[in-house]
């Protein structure tokens, strides 16, 4: 089983502040899973992220944050808002799927998953098995969902892959995104930024500076913490950059493409 991330970078224009989709990436990476597909059989699980469709909804209630009584209503609207956002955007991600002849079916997180203080704490994923034996491939992605502390929080791409690997232990764990891995600082601003091909410890991001996109997620940081519990269970994972062409394709054919391998082994 493999279980791929897309990251909102690449589906959608993030730094815009309207609901944008990257038709192009988009077509483009529904071509190369579907490619290597074709080329082997494989379980697939799709993960995407929210992108610029979840994060403004999400801000603008502050969904998430701890809130008074009275504002009930507001946050509760918030959270459909936000719910509605993503669907959309898990829409226009079907629908590309599908044109090329993907079997993928949407599994909504905030259907099924709850958490608390923003962790996810319940979540059957006996569906998702269903799905899988039946050859379909299963599509979650980030979305809110209902906290027991909380009310309301978000559940990023990133935990939802941590999640989906700690419970289904995948044999490859992928994430793709707008840049071509970890670095020492972030490399879109920084053109003396270090690339690491491995990582092993959050002591070793000590020098990280924080990300510049607008993520209420926590970017590329947040990313790295998820796929670090992963590594402490033996689950190794990759980050790759999705908009180099044929990466996609690569990755899941098992070649040979630039990322940074994040486990506990040197
Ligand atoms: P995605 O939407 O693909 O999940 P994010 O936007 O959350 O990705 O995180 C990726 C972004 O993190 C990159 O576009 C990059 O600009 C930023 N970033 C910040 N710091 C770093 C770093 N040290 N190494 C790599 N990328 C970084």
């Amino acid at each position: 089983m493999i279980i791929l991330k897309i990251g909102g970078s690449s589906l959608t224009n993030k730094d815009s502040s309207k609901s944008e989709v990257n038709s192009d990436s988009l077509k483009r990476i529904a071509l190369e899973i579907k490619s290597s597909l074709d080329n082997s059989a494989k379980e697939l699980i799709v993960v995407h992220g929210a992108g610029s469709f979840g994060h403004p909804p999400a801000k603008k209630y502050k969904i998430g944050e701890v809130f008074d009584k009275s504002e009930y209503p507001q946050k509760r609207i918030g959270f459909c808002e936000t719910q509605n956002a993503v669907k959309k955007l898990n829409m226009y991600v079907c629908e590309a799927f599908i044109e090329q002849g993907l079997p993928v079916v949407a599994i909504p997180a905030s259907s099924f998953m709850t958490a608390t203080n923003k962790r996810i704490t319940h979540g059957d994923l006996d569906s998702f098995n269903k799905y899988l034996e039946k050859g379909f491939i299963p599509v979650i992605y980030g979305d809110v969902v209902l906290d027991d502390e909380l009310e309301f929080c978000v559940i990023s791409g990133d935990q939802l892959i941590q999640y989906l690997a700690m419970n289904l232990n995948p044999n490859q764990v992928i994430l793709g995104t707008d840049v071509d891995g970890v670095y020492n600082k972030n490399p879109k601003t920084h053109d003396d930024a270090i690339f690491f091909d491995k990582l092993s410890s959050l002591e070793e991001l000590d020098a990280f500076e924080g990300t510049t996109n607008v993520d209420v997620t926590g970017g590329m940081i947040g990313k790295i913490k998820e796929l670090l519990y992963l590594a402490d269970l033996g689950i190794e994972s990759k980050i790759i950059n999705a908009e180099v062409e044929d990466n996609i394709f690569k990755v899941l054919e098992n070649e040979d493409v630039k990322g940074t391998v994040i486990s506990r082994g040197k």
